[in-house]
């Protein structure tokens, strides 16, 4: 017995030979040694919940679909074995479950197998910088290798994701090719300024942003629960006087500085909630958009999912307490101080696209001089984090699979 477990292990990478389950707590836990490595430990219930036979899994779905009318929530483990790496549970409800090792491992309830995994697969981490680190942080991807080469293609959804910014250049003299960039990832999101939109001054506009004057930091459509993602503005022509540059902040940035300097100020940016609205008409449509939220918002972690900022779309009725009016000035006022000295200024080149967070970057437009000898065309189109995501776990998927 001995030497066959020795000449297993000499030739075969299976620790199988070393794996061992039982139960604990009264059925409601079911531990896996693996040698010598901490056992691994996983409650029954969930267990039970992510059965993976035909009747409780679907594997072409690769979904759940299990009868929840019958699950019984007391259900616990009567009997576990492992044989050739499988661990196979008999259930206090006469089920019987089977569990291959690796699948088991790739769910461990370790910290650090759950780090790995949210990283690699939920979002890559975002990583804030200030104006001193733009030139580090700013990176160019060529237009036709983003479009040809899906390695390139997940790098730029890396680099948007990480740092809220990027730029594509070299791109083809063409007033379709945010849609071209949009289209390479999945779709276009609609508003209510269409789907491209194009940003040039024009006559008698009620928009700022169709004005050649100064555009001040803000982030687009403030005043919708689901605020687009992420903005692709391609420069098809940009004006060559001195104005017109872009005003870049990174808001999260902002938001990590007043958490670490004014703790309290944070706070109340993070809980006070501001009515963001939008009146306008669209092609002859009338809207009337109102979404309440606070500037800064978490998620359950405490890391920053969105940033709410707008001067024009701020609304005048404020519905909160009346005594946390001042004291949200005061701490709004921290947080505009920062965003004034973290501003930065850069002008992008004629046929780049600038492609950045609108729920983290802080945007704005210099002044320009406009004129028919000097003109700025600019076409937009917004994209949503959900479609963008999942182009990365798929291409992620399928360029690892490829090797
Ligand atoms: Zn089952």
């Amino acid at each position: 017995m001995f030497k066959k477990l020795i000449g297993q292990r000499a030739f075969s990478t299976s620790f199988s030979w070393f794996l061992k389950a039982s139960i604990e707590g009264n059925g409601k836990v079911v531990s896996v040694n693996e040698g010598s490595k901490d056992p691994l430990k996983f409650p029954g219930i969930w267990l039970r919940d992510n059965c993976q036979c035909e009747v409780c899994y679907s594997e072409n779905a690769q979904s759940r679909r299990i009868d929840y009318s019958d699950f019984s929530f007391k259900v616990k483990a009567e009997n576990v074995e492992i044989t050739d790496k499988v661990l196979n549970v008999n259930w206090s409800d006469n089920h019987k479950s089977a569990y291959h090792i690796d699948w088991l491992t790739d769910r461990s309830f370790t910290k650090e197998k759950q780090e790995q995994y949210l990283n690699e697969f939920y979002r890559p981490p975002y990583q804030t910088w200030g104006k001193s680190k733009f030139k580090d942080v700013v990176k160019y991807f060529e237009f036709d290798e983003v479009i040809r080469d899906d390695k390139v293609l997940k790098e730029w959804i890396e680099t948007l994701s990480t740092y809220g910014i990027a730029l594509i250049r070299n791109t083809p003299k063409d007033k379709t090719v945010a849609r071209t960039l949009a289209n390479r990832i999945g779709f276009i999101r609609q508003t209510t300024y269409g789907e491209e939109y194009v940003v040039q001054a024009k006559p008698n506009a009620t928009n700022q942003a169709y004005l050649s004057a100064k555009l001040q930091w803000h982030i687009d459509l403030p005043y919708y629960e689901y605020a687009p993602g992420v903005n692709l503005l391609h420069f098809y022509e940009q004006t060559k006087t001195k104005g017109g540059s872009n005003i870049i902040v990174d808001g999260f940035n902002i938001a990590e500085r007043i958490k670490n300097q004014h703790p309290e100020d944070y706070q109340v940016l993070c809980e006070v909630v501001v009515d963001w609205n939008d009146i306008t008409v669209e092609q002859d449509i009338p809207y009337h958009n109102i979404w309440r939220a606070p500037v800064i918002n978490l998620d359950a972690d405490g890391n920053c999912t969105r940033i709410n900022f707008s001067i024009p779309q701020r609304d005048s009725h404020f519905n909160v307490d009346v005594d946390k009016v001042i004291r949200w000035y005061e701490a709004f006022g921290k947080f505009v101080n920062m965003v004034k000295e973290e501003t930065m200024l850069f002008k992008v080149n004629e046929g780049d696209i600038l492609t950045f967070s609108n729920v983290r970057l802080l945007h704005g437009r210099e002044a320009y001089d406009d004129s028919d000898a000097n003109v700025r065309y600019v076409v937009g189109a917004y994209m949503d984090w959900d479609i963008i995501y999942s182009k990365w776990r798929v291409l992620k998927n399928q360029l690892a699979n490829r090797h």
